[in-house]
């Protein structure tokens, strides 16, 4: 058993109480790999921010586990040599499918775990989130569960369609468990293609797809039904044109793809949606610095100079979602 308070990391309690009062949004980023980790560990020491390190199922199995809570340990003694002096860095199971998966992130040094039951029937969901709840709650570990489906694929997480999330079930839901957080489906998505060109119209002047805007009126009536609790919003990334351009100019095939618009999630961060996740576009970053590199210098074999570029990309991308986005830039002294 291992206690994410002797590694230095904290839940998400504070930090949300904090981002609800404030108006601002905390960054949910996920990693997989140390130049990613230094990303956002960078991103978030420079503009002080409070940050999130999410971990799935899917990481955990590409990157190993115990290397993974190793690299967030770590994470916090490189934070403080960057200069910030109290870290607050949370680490995250995403997506937790199972009870045993949540209790072995618990006993393993995370401080925050998701149990993703929202696929089940509402009861199961209940009784399930309940369990893990009443485990974690123990070790003081905070715990998100998830209300609604959301559409789109993300490692072992998939739907064809999404429902949103009923606001008359969310003041139960939330009584019955103990959860810390809801994730709510307010039309958000996974992956990089969040819409199909069919769900959305085309701008006359650029040719681009415009996406079908987010249920803001589902999102206001959960809240009037749980005024001040903690929000999630999944699969919020943008989808940055620049690098989607850089991906197909380099040699890469990624048309039309789709997120969701910077100024949507600016309106979510200063109401009760306290979490956004993002991760593909860091995913999008990577790639398109890299192929960059690729297409340039034909001869580079050392993969610093390729992991490099992308490294500074995504920072520049994380920055960007914390100041701009997000306004969680300085609140985190
Ligand atoms: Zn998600």
């Amino acid at each position: 058993m291992v206690s994410y308070k002797e590694l230095g990391l904290v839940n998400t309690r504070e930090m949300f109480a904090k981002a609800i009062k404030g108006g601002y949004a905390i960054p949910a980023f996920n990693f997989n790999n140390m130049e990613q980790l230094q990303a956002i560990i960078k991103a978030s020491a420079e503009t002080k921010s409070p940050v999130i390190l999410q971990v799935s199922k899917g990481a955990r199995n590409y990157a190993n586990q115990t290397l993974l809570r190793y690299m967030a340990q770590g994470a916090v003694e490189y934070a403080k040599e960057l200069g910030w002096e109290h870290p607050q860095i949370c680490l995250h199971l995403d997506h937790g499918d199972s009870f045993e998966l949540c209790k072995s992130c618990v006993d393993f040094g995370f401080s925050s775990v998701m149990i993703d039951a929202s696929s089940l029937p509402y009861e199961e969901n209940i009784a399930l989130t309940k369990k893990v709840v009443d485990y974690a709650h123990q070790y003081d570990v905070t715990v998100e569960a998830e209300l609604g489906v959301l559409a789109g694929v993300e490692d072992e997480v998939s739907s064809a369609v999404s429902h949103y999330t009923k606001p008359e079930e969310v003041v139960d839901f939330a009584t019955r468990t103990g959860c810390d957080s809801l994730a709510i489906s307010i039309g958000t998505s996974h992956g990089a293609y969040k819409f199909t060109p069919e769900q959305c119209t085309r701008d006359p002047k650029t040719g681009k797809l415009v996406p079908p805007p987010l249920a803001f009126d589902v999102l206001d009536a959960i809240m009037e039904q749980l005024p001040g609790f903690p929000i999630v919003l999944h699969g919020s990334s943008s989808v940055p044109q620049e690098y989607v351009d850089m991906i197909n100019m380099y040699g890469g095939k990624l048309p039309d793809a789709v997120g969701i618009p910077e100024e949507q999630l600016r309106k979510a961060a200063a109401s009760a949606v306290c979490k956004i996740n993002i991760d593909s576009d860091s995913r999008l970053a990577f790639t398109a610095a890299v192929r960059k590199v690729f297409a340039e210098k034909p001869g580079e074999f050392d993969p610093r100079k390729y992991c490099g570029p992308a490294r500074d990309l995504m920072e520049e991308l994380y920055k960007h979602k914390i100041i701009n986005v997000l306004g969680s830039n300085g609140k985190a002294e």
